[in-house]
């Protein structure tokens, strides 16, 4: 499929989140019940989250980069210490070791689903390093028990912003995690608009958690409203307030419960992609042997000989299809000019080599032989070998 006409087809775009009329009707009840900031429908959407993922406690958040700098803050990580980190990731995941102070340490990923490769983890752990954060990179579960095993007693803490809905080991990401974070932007599967969460097993942790995004309070300000009577809160310690609204968790409870159906669809849309871009030699991001994608980002490495991919973005976005350039490396982002670090070729290869294509509930069979179409077209394959 070429020229003729595709100036009128519409835009398809990378990604949409699936909002419905429910998601109105929630929030206009918390806005209409006179109680927007963080109240009942946080501590309601916090149970219900957490037992989603397989974790005891679940602790709302902003967004996912305040809970990243929440964990980072309650295992006391500061000035001196190292944490392992892919480059290979949204710059949200590096950033939050410098704002305890620690330094980031990258380490390479395994080119096959672009998360954390234990072997390189291993090369880069020192006596400083005080935890290794894995990514479950555009929903791509990361193998935790080979982390594990090369961290040793080092703390394994988990990046989950894009895994809501992905299985590692035949239970959700999330299950077992000492702690995890998870973003709900309406680039992920389930939006609040911004939104976060860390959840955890540990009690103590989730409740030091609530705390810390909380300016330190010794009783939250709904618990105080609640009570009725008169009641003084303490600041135990110095935090931060990164709560999250009434409002958004309402739209938060709405969204979880489309969260499985949003997987299944996804996952049918992957495999299309996967079926259709088979002759074209390009590689897509297929689930690993110990684990399921959620498909948040379907990626694809183009075929060697295809042109640079600003310049495959850009005849795609010509035909009207948005794609996105692969996964950043924040290493190779201003903000890390100068910052030392090992070689990271797969790194490199993978935020060069890759195009993230789009996949949303709105994507129909015909819109998908479409982005195929402009994609092959693109790399320079004759067109038309997908219809
Ligand atoms: C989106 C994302 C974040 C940041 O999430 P916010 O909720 O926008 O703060 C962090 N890490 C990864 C891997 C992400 O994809």
């Amino acid at each position: 499929m070429t020229g003729d006409g595709q100036a009128a087809l519409p835009v398809i775009p990378v990604m949409k989140p699936l909002l419905g009329e429910e998601e109105a009707a929630a929030v206009a009840e918390v806005v209409k019940s006179g109680w927007v900031a963080q109240g009942p429908r946080v501590a309601e959407f916090e149970k219900a989250f957490a037992a989603a993922v397989g974790a005891a406690e679940g602790v709302a958040v902003s967004n996912c980069t305040t809970g990243l700098h929440l964990m980072l803050h309650l295992l006391g990580i500061g000035p001196g210490d190292e944490v392992v980190v892919p480059s290979f990731s949204f710059i949200a995941t590096a950033n939050c070791v410098r704002y305890v102070g620690a330094t980031p340490v990258f380490a390479d990923v395994l080119a096959s689903n672009g998360n954390l490769d234990p072997e390189s983890v291993a090369s880069v752990i020192t006596e400083r390093t005080k935890a290794v954060l894995a990514v479950h990179q555009g929903g791509q579960p990361a193998d935790i028990p080979a982390l594990r095993e090369v961290a040793g007693d080092i703390p394994v803490l988990e990046d989950a912003a894009c895994a809501a809905g992905s299985t590692l080991h035949g239970a959700p990401v999330g299950t077992g995690a000492l702690l995890a974070a998870w973003s709900f932007h309406p680039r992920k599967l389930v939006t609040t608009g911004e939104g976060g969460m860390v959840t955890t097993d540990d009690p103590e942790w989730a409740a030091r958690l609530r705390r810390l995004r909380e300016h330190g309070m010794s009783i939250s300000a709904a618990e105080r409203h609640a009570s009725g009577g008169v009641k003084l809160e303490q600041y135990l310690e110095t935090a931060f307030n990164y709560r999250m609204t009434d409002m958004q968790a309402a739209m938060g409870l709405v969204q979880l419960q489309r969260l499985p159906g949003m997987v299944a669809h996804r996952r049918e849309l992957a495999a299309r992609y996967d079926e259709l871009l088979s002759p074209l030699g390009a590689r897509p991001v297929r689930d690993p042997e110990f684990g399921t994608s959620n498909f948040q980002s379907y990626w694809v490495e183009l075929p060697e000989d295809a042109p640079p991919a600003v310049q495959v973005l850009q005849s795609m976005a010509e035909a009207g299809i948005s794609g996105r350039r692969g996964i950043m490396a924040a290493h190779l982002e201003p903000a890390y000019e100068g910052h030392p670090h090992i070689p990271l070729p797969v790194t490199e290869h993978l935020t060069r080599r890759t195009v993230i294509l789009p996949l949303h509930h709105e994507l129909t069979e015909a819109d998908q032989h479409r982005v195929v179409d402009a994609f092959a077209a693109a790399v320079r394959v004759p067109s038309g070998v997908t219809s």
